[in-house]
């Protein structure tokens, strides 16, 4: 017999399942609203005109090669990566006191980030929102941090727990590290105004917890870079130190590319050089070094000015259509005049609204309805279209009434 014989068989992961149930559902009429991936009006994956523009001048410089980067990726990537995120006349950039590696996406960038901390920061534990992106607690207990939670969303107004979010932070043990979620947040769509952010920043400088930013949706959420930026920006302009994961996969449309970075904020020039020297540790028996294709993407995209002014147009027009659907949808359940308080969706930002439909109501949709999200009512607005939302609305009234 097999030495794996004794193997039990796992189950799907709870969002990626979803996509496996919805593929195997004969229905025309079925709607696949659990995956974080942005479709267009005719429900199609959308790849940015600016990629392909990149992509071509990439196929027609004969002189390009297919080396290995080095162990931090391509060094252009990171520099303009950091720039995007932390801001073109970012203090610590000019100070030359952050640390930048390119990663696999967003995912790998917090591993990175994970692995590197377990084994040089003093405190071993990380805070995270409850609820929060399923893989942000495997991503880190798997990388030798201890996952702890501190509460952030409030099921009764559908909204953030402000009070129990400080309460949590403020008893924390000094130093631990904290995930926020930079803009967006996943899966709740609730994020804190920038009032609640700086008395957030101050909490945790007077603690000395260490902010870990994952940055998955970076002009995804209002439409504008800088915007979506301003949290993270806020705790450096302080001259403290933080950790940034960034992914490429929402905001240029390179989900299968696999293109991330991570920054380490430093307070100078010498640490960060250090920092770097680490860094590379943790990656070369992980992966020995990332991919060039998706970075070298990136590359072209921000340092041109045109396709940088291109994107933002193309990035701003996938934000505008999500919001319309919760307009759209929000509109719907009141035509029809489905009981309960609706707002929420279109206060929530970024890709998911949190319905706070439970368990039971989502697995009648799926089989009465045949849409599909994950077991705790998020669903997403990138995947509705103005076609689909009446369809969506007679399921939510139905168990809703
Ligand atoms: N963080 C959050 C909050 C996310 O929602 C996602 C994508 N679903 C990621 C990180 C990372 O995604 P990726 O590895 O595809 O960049």
């Amino acid at each position: 017999g097999s030495v794996f014989a004794h193997l039990v068989q796992a189950p799907e992961d709870p969002i990626l399942g979803v996509t496996v149930a919805y593929n195997k559902d004969p229905s025309p009429v079925k709607l696949n609203l659990g995956v974080g991936a942005y479709r267009t009006e005719e429900g199609k994956p959308l790849v940015l005109n600016v990629v392909r523009k990149a992509e071509q001048q990439l196929i027609n410089d004969r002189t390009r090669i297919k080396e290995y980067l080095p162990i931090v990726g391509l060094v252009e990537f990171n520099k303009l990566s950091a720039k995007l995120i932390l801001g073109a006349d970012s203090p610590a950039i000019r100070e030359n006191r952050v640390s930048t590696v390119e990663c696999l996406s967003g995912t790998g960038s917090l591993r990175v980030g994970g692995e590197f901390l377990a084994k040089h920061y003093h405190q071993k534990t990380i805070y995270i929102t409850q609820p929060t992106w399923g893989n942000h607690p495997k991503i880190f207990t798997l990388a030798g941090l201890t996952v702890k939670t501190y509460r952030y969303y409030d099921p009764s107004t559908r909204g953030l727990n402000f009070q129990g979010l400080m309460e949590d932070l403020g008893a924390a043990t000094p130093g631990s590290i904290v995930l926020l979620h930079a803009c967006a947040h996943n899966p709740t769509g609730v994020d804190p105004t920038i009032q609640q952010w700086e008395q957030i920043r101050q909490l945790m400088r007077s603690k000395g917890l260490m902010p870990f930013f994952d940055s998955a949706y970076q002009g995804f959420a209002s439409g504008s870079l800088d915007t979506d930026a301003k949290p993270i920006r806020m705790f450096v302009a302080d001259g403290g130190e933080c950790l940034v994961a960034q992914s490429y996969a929402k905001n240029m449309g390179l989900y299968g590319e696999r293109v991330g970075a991570l920054s380490i904020v430093c307070k100078s020039s010498d640490v960060a050089g250090k920092v770097e020297s680490q860094l590379k540790l943790v990656i070369r028996p992980m992966y020995s070094s990332p991919p060039i294709h998706g970075a070298s993407i990136v590359a072209v995209i921000l340092r041109d000015r045109n396709l940088f002014n291109e994107w933002t147009l193309e990035l701003k027009a996938m934000a505008d259509r999500i919001i319309s659907m919760r307009k759209q949808l929000f509109e719907a359940l009141r035509a029809r005049g489905t009981p309960g308080d609706w707002s929420h969706i279109i206060k929530q930002i970024g890709m998911f609204t949190f319905t706070g439909l439970n368990p039971a109501q989502v697995s009648y949709m799926t089989k009465e309805y045949h849409i599909y999200m994950t077991s705790d009512g998020r669903i997403s607005m990138a995947g509705l279209s103005s076609k689909t939302v009446p369809h969506l609305a007679d399921a939510i009234h139905a168990v809703a009434t």
